[in-house]
């Protein structure tokens, strides 16, 4: 039987799956809250915090704005468009493992995470012009 917490669990990652790319908690929270209005805020943001520690969904750390989270667990960077705000995932051969070893040699500290965000304008945008 699903406990509740389990079951919490499982309505925010499927929230995550369902929505269009990259929503940020409050989106998150406000897909569930249509079907679950009893389910509050906190209880949202906890379990993507726990899912994306446990590795379930991923948490894009946005320099310019609200983490998003997003279900595709592959590496890839993102693309975005400062003018409508949306993120392109972008797959890219880049050895992120080679680059963090070169800045912790420089640096003599430990690399624990890069982060690596393409900005400028979508074509969208640009066709709109
Ligand atoms: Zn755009
Ligand atoms: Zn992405």
């Amino acid at each position: 039987m699903q406990t509740r917490k389990t079951f919490q669990k499982s309505l925010t990652l499927d929230a995550v799956k369902e929505m269009p790319c990259h929503p940020t908690a409050d989106q998150v929270y406000a897909h569930v809250a249509k079907k679950y209005p009893e389910i509050s805020r906190a209880t949202i943001y906890r379990n993507l915090n726990q899912l994306s520690e446990t590795g379930e969904i991923r948490r894009f750390k946005n320099p310019c704005g609200a983490d998003h989270f997003e279900p595709l667990l592959t590496p890839h960077y993102h693309f975005v468009c400062t003018k409508c705000k949306e993120i392109t995932n972008v797959e890219l051969d880049i050895d992120t493992k080679l680059l963090m070893s070169v800045c912790q040699q420089k640096t003599g500290g430990i690399v624990t995470e890069h982060l690596l965000v393409f900005e400028g304008v979508c074509k969208n945008c640009i066709e709109k012009n």
